[in-house]
């Protein structure tokens, strides 16, 4: 027997049913775009494992049925004498091969970038004197792109690009931060800023001065990354690393509590804790934009 409908025509016992265009939540919206962007992720390093046993397997063909040693060896090498079976040997070029794999893909622009795994609030302040200098640099680090952390993204008081997982989301008119005050360029998110806000030091970066001894500011650049390019080959090892942590724990957080627990923990500082200032690494107080606590 059909039973009649107790909510907007959606079937009895349904319960938790919601209209169709009723809104959901913006922690709702991210965490849903958060278990995607981590599916992908995922695909992605299936897809990279399943390569390095291409290549590690092509290589040790090549030795044995060929007789020459693979590529990058010059071509002819003669090969070495087989010292396993294919399998074993497969098996034993794998990590390294995999590394190589992964190195090259840390220089692609289009994967998914994600702060490391570190806590913020742990992280010890370095940098200039913030408040001294921020009527002359106007901030200009607020306007580095760079990723954010699981961490920030459970806490979702820091903004990221959607379009852009992870970076900091930044304002179109004018490329700062959306949480740098216009006016004043302080902080408005102080007491949540993201580790790099955190540990960055704008001094020896040609991106902020041309010589800070003297204050003498770089031309202004739409394009950077706070913490920097991977120029080296060891910068890129011990990135490719980090992320392997951060995605490991952004899996965590997502299928934890963990996101839960730091919301939690986020409204009880935000309850506990001074008023949120603004400033740019140098706090300003929202009352009169003086800055204040500058590096804390
Ligand atoms: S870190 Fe940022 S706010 Fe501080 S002095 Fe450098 S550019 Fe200015
Ligand atoms: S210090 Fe604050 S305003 Fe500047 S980039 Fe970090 S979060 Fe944005």
């Amino acid at each position: 027997m059909a039973s009649p409908p107790d909510h907007d025509g959606a079937p009895a016992g349904s319960v938790g049913t919601a209209r169709l265009d009723d809104p959901i939540s913006r922690a709702e919206h991210e965490r849903g775009l958060r278990r995607a962007t981590l599916a992908i992720e995922s695909v992605r390093d299936d897809v990279q494992q399943l390569a390095a046993h291409v290549v590690a397997l092509t290589d040790e063909l090549t030795r044995r049925l060929d007789g020459v040693e693979p590529h990058p060896a010059p071509a002819g090498t003669p090969a070495g004498p087989s010292a396993g079976t294919v399998e074993a040997l497969v098996e034993a070029a794998l990590p390294a091969i995999l590394e190589r794999i992964r190195i090259n893909d840390e220089r692609s622009s289009s994967r998914v970038l994600l702060g490391d795994a570190e806590d913020k609030f742990r992280a010890p302040s370095q940098g200039p004197d913030c408040e001294a200098l921020l009527p002359l640099c106007e901030a200009r680090c607020c306007t580095l792109h760079f990723a954010l952390s699981s961490q920030d993204l459970d806490e979702g008081v820091i903004r990221w690009d959607h379009g852009r997982p992870y970076l900091i989301r930044q304002r179109p008119e004018d490329g700062y931060c959306v949480h740098n005050h216009p006016e004043r360029r302080g902080c408005t998110v102080y007491a949540y800023r993201p580790r790099p806000c955190r540990q960055y030091d704008c001094r020896q970066d040609p991106r902020i001065w041309t010589d800070f001894a003297r204050r003498e500011l770089a031309p202004a650049s739409p394009y950077a990354r706070k913490e920097g390019p991977a120029d080296t080959e060891l910068d890129l090892i011990e990135r490719v690393r980090s992320r392997q942590v951060a995605l490991a724990m952004e899996g965590f957080a997502l299928t934890t509590h963990e996101a839960e627990r730091r919301r939690v923990e986020r409204a009880g500082r935000a309850t506990a804790g001074p008023g949120v200032a603004t400033g740019a690494r140098a706090a300003a107080d929202e009352g009169d934009g003086k800055p204040v606590d500058p590096g804390g």
